[in-house]
């Protein structure tokens, strides 16, 4: 079996004890991971802690950083392909996506890169004379970094590139449940020349994440993941007191009228839900269409559902992989099957492969005679898409807004004004108009409600990581009055 490390203060680390990771194409262990102890934690975010107060960090210029970021994005790029395999062989996510996603992710360093020694302060017209007053942008600190397995490169990604950007140190956490990439992305990392502990990368659970999260000295927490485990993070980040940034979950309406150009919608919602087995924080997981439509639309998504190759994630044909772990499949098994006893409509799918592996079929649930089916309102983070259908446009931004998530949403029409009243109307940090599930390092992402708040991606996402000083500075050579002295 494969071995990795943990990587603390610049070096590689076994663990005092193993777990195991499983292939989800076969449910097989594959690889050894180290399961990170309470001590190992201390020692990476004192390691984070020691480097951002190190002169090798604090005193590199920005654009030294940025330099550094470069190299990096260009060592991702040259290992992408191993990368690529090394996650769909975790992950069970196809290597179709897996490979261009993390082509892609060294353009994100590459964005942060360029914006290290553009994040600027601001001088102040203050109100008195004799007094000049500017405010300096300071990296607010060490930063701990959780993600989940998907996409954990990616979601890496925009928290360690703009976190180095402004100059302050990581700790990152990988999900237990698909270490390997993280762990391999910190052997590339180690290769690009950051000083030491300025990136730090263990794994294990949530005694991991919360030993990680309620340390004295993280400064913040940038976390992606479920709601359920943010709120203990915001419970533990009572202990220091840190800034916190929520990347969270999401039931994304995806909408479609009748005047939609109906192949593009499709197409759309099928890679909305479909790509990565459903496993996608964005997934288009709520079908929202005009009755007129209705019929034909889902005939359409039926027979595309059918007809995906499902398949072992490392092949090139393979268009829907397996679920990450059997805890998933089992999930959404359960919520299928209660979904249907709420009166939800099984169209297809429905029940997980019986195969090795934890695969489960592309699913569609008609709910248009079951508004209240659980199907509608938990996440299953599944290929499994949830059918609603509307008559006016009121109803369409209606049943959109009846969540409790606010991450994306998709509204398919050719219907110029439409389109400006639904963006107007829509409840998300994220609208789609005439296209679904674009990224880019240059966009904010996130979103509101149970799916969190601060975004990723873009400028802002960067300042993110600063905080403010005040400066002021008297330029007066006239000597301060003794303020005892009555005049
Ligand atoms: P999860 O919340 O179970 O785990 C996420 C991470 O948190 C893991 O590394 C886990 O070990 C860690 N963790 C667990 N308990 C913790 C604790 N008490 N303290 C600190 N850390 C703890 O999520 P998951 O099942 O791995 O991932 C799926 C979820 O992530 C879905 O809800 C999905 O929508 C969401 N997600 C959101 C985005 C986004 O950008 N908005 C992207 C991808 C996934």
């Amino acid at each position: 079996m494969q071995r990795f490390q943990n990587y603390i203060g610049g070096t590689f680390r076994d663990g005092d004890t193993w777990f195991e990771s499983v292939d989800p194409s076969t449910g097989e262990a594959w690889a050894q991971i180290p399961a990170a102890s309470q001590a190992d934690v201390d020692q990476a975010v004192m390691a984070a802690d020691k480097a951002f107060n190190s002169p090798e960090w604090a005193s590199l210029t920005a654009t030294a950083r940025g330099k550094l970021l470069y190299r990096l994005a260009d060592l991702i790029a040259e290992n992408a392909p191993g990368l690529a395999e090394l996650e769909t062989r975790d992950t069970g996510k196809i290597i179709r996506e897996t490979s261009a996603q993390i082509a892609y992710v060294a353009d994100y360093y590459r964005y942060y890169a360029g914006l290290a020694d553009k994040i600027e302060g601001a001088h102040l017209p203050i109100d008195k004379p004799d007094m000049e007053v500017w405010l300096r942008r300071e990296p607010v600190g060490v930063v701990a970094a959780i993600v989940p397995w998907n996409s954990q490169l990616f979601l890496s990604a925009v928290k360690i590139g703009p976190a180095l950007a402004a100059g302050c140190t990581v700790v990152l956490k990988a999900s237990e449940e698909a270490p390997a990439p993280m762990l391999e992305f910190a052997r590339i990392f180690h290769k690009a020349g950051f000083p030491e502990g300025v990136l730090n990368v263990l794994t294990g659970g949530p005694d991991v994440g919360a030993a990680l999260t309620r340390h004295e000295r993280i400064a913040h927490v940038a976390f992606t993941g479920g709601p359920e485990t943010a709120r203990h993070i915001v419970r533990n980040s009572a202990e220091n007191l840190a800034s916190t940034s929520l990347e969270l979950g999401g039931k994304s309406p995806f909408i479609v009228f009748e005047d939609a150009d109906l192949d593009s919608a499709v197409n759309a919602q099928v890679s909305g839900i479909f790509a990565a087995s459903g496993q996608s924080c964005v997934a288009g997981s709520r079908l929202v269409v005009q009755a007129s439509i209705k019929d034909a639309v889902l005939d359409r998504l039926r027979q595309k559902a059918e007809s995906v190759v499902i398949g072992a994630p490392d092949e090139m044909a393979t268009e829907v992989g397996p679920l990450c772990t059997q805890r998933q499949q089992n999930w959404a098994a359960e919520l299928v099957t209660r979904s249907q006893a709420q009166g939800a409509q099984l169209i297809t799918g429905g029940q997980p492969l019986d195969r090795a592996g934890f695969y489960f079929p592309p699913t569609i649930l008609d709910c248009s005679r079951a508004r209240d089916a659980d199907c509608l309102t938990h996440e299953f983070f599944g290929p499994v898409l949830s059918v609603v259908s509307f008559e006016t446009e009121d109803e369409a931004i209606a049943i959109a807004n009846d969540t409790r998530f606010g991450l994306a949403s998709g509204v398919f029409t050719q219907n110029l004004t439409r389109a400006h009243r639904m963006v107007r109307s829509i409840r998300a940090g994220i609208v789609w108009v005439n296209t679904y599930r674009a990224v880019s390092p240059i966009a904010p992402f996130g979103g509101h409600g149970l799916s969190g708040h601060g975004r990723e991606g873009g400028l802002q996402a960067a300042l993110d990581y600063t905080k403010i000083k005040s400066v002021w500075l008297r330029t007066s050579d006239d000597p301060i009055p003794d303020p005892f002295v009555m005049r």
